[in-house]
C-alpha cells in the first residue's frame, strides 16, 4: 500500500447571479466546487455530479428557469462541460417547489427522486447530448416522464424508463 501524494491545486470559478439570471448558477459552482475540493481538484470522468439546489433558488439554463425562476420551462435537466480536458456531467436539481414539477401525493423527497431517476439515466444514456434521443428530440426519460404515472416503490419515487427491448415504457426489466 503506497500513499498518494498529490500537488496542491488551485481552481477559480467565475459565478454570475443577478435577478434576472438568479442563484443557480452559483449553487451549482459551490456544489462542483466542494465535491472538486474533496477530489483534490480533479474531476472524474465516470462521475456524474448531481446538483441539488434549496427551496428559494431556483435554476436557469439560457433564459429558461426551473421552479421559483421568472420563465419556468423546466423541472430539472442535465449537462456537461470541459474542464481541465475531463468531459465533467452534472445534473441539476432544483427543489421541485412548484406544482408543474410535482406528482400528486408525493412529498418533496420523492419529487426529488422522480427527477433523480430521470436526469441520472439520461446523463448516462446521452452524457454529452449527442447520443441517445429519439426523432423528436426525447432523450430516453422524457419519453415516459409524466405518463404513465410516477410510482412508488419501497417509498421511494420513480418514474417509468423507456425499454427498446420491449419499444415501450417498463417499470422493471
Ligand atoms: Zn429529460
Amino acid at each position: 500500500m503506497c500513499p498518494t501524494v498529490r500537488k496542491p491545486v488551485s481552481i477559480l470559478f467565475r459565478c454570475d447571479a443577478s435577478p434576472k439570471i438568479g442563484l443557480g448558477h452559483v449553487v451549482r459552482c459551490l456544489a462542483l466546487a466542494d465535491e472538486l475540493h474533496r477530489n483534490h481538484g480533479v474531476a472524474d470522468v465516470s462521475t456524474i455530479y448531481e446538483v441539488f439546489l434549496p427551496p428559494g433558488s431556483y435554476s436557469s439554463f439560457g433564459t429558461a428557469t426551473s421552479c421559483g425562476g421568472p420563465h419556468l420551462q423546466y423541472c430539472a435537466y442535465h449537462s456537461n462541460f470541459s474542464y481541465n480536458g475531463v468531459d465533467v456531467k452534472y445534473s441539476s436539481m432544483p427543489s421541485p417547489s412548484c406544482s408543474g414539477c410535482q406528482w400528486t401525493g408525493f412529498s418533496t423527497e420523492q419529487n426529488f427522486e422522480h427527477f433523480i431517476c430521470h436526469e441520472t439515466r439520461e446523463a448516462v444514456t446521452d452524457p454529452d447530448g449527442n447520443a441517445w434521443y429519439d426523432r423528436s428530440g426525447n432523450e430516453a426519460d422524457d419519453k415516459c416522464a409524466w405518463s404513465p404515472a410516477p410510482f412508488l416503490d419501497s417509498g421511494y419515487g420513480y418514474q417509468w424508463e423507456w425499454s427498446n427491448t420491449n419499444s415501450a415504457c417498463v417499470q422493471k426489466r
